[in-house]
């Protein structure tokens, strides 16, 4: 039997969690990485912050949030390297990851503007290698 299509999903937040549900009737076979097991709902940090909410109260498990979703898998690990042309993404914890399609997720925080073009712009050039 052939193999579904690989969708990899990096970063279990608003982005990944959205495109993970939205595949939910696609032929695929998704695995969303995330390095929490949880995803977090930032805009009520701040009620956190101030007491009005426990931090439970605003994240979830990302395998139960994912729970019912049959084409879906949740692993825990951190993305440090991502190889375009093998179609690979290498963990922390030096495991690799095959896909077929990627999806990253995973924010990224810009404190310098010209830190952060560097970057993107360093990214971008290894992605479309
Ligand atoms: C206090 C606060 C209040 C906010 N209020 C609002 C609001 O009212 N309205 C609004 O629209 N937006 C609000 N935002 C912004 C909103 O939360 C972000 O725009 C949104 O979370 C971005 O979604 P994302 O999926 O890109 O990133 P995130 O939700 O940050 O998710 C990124 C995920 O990637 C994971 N990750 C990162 N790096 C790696 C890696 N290398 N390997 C594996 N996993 C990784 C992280 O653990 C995280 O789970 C607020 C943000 C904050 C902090």
């Amino acid at each position: 039997m052939p193999q579904k299509h690989r969708v990899l999903i990096l970063g279990g937040g608003f982005g990944g969690l959205n495109a993970a549900q939205k595949l939910k009737r696609a032929p695929v076979e998704i695995t969303l990485i995330d390095r929490r097991n949880f995803h977090l709902f930032q805009p009520l940090l701040y009620q956190v912050a101030t007491g009005s909410l426990s931090p439970g109260e605003i994240s979830a498990p990302l395998r139960s949030v994912l729970s019912k979703q049959k084409n879906a898998q949740v692993l825990l690990g951190e993305a440090v390297d991502i190889d375009p042309d093998a179609k690979e993404v290498t963990l922390r914890d030096g495991a690799s990851v095959a896909y077929d399609s990627l999806i990253v997720a995973t924010r990224r925080r810009c404190y310098r503007a010209g830190a952060c073009r560097r970057a993107r712009g360093n990214r971008l050039r290894n992605a479309q290698k």
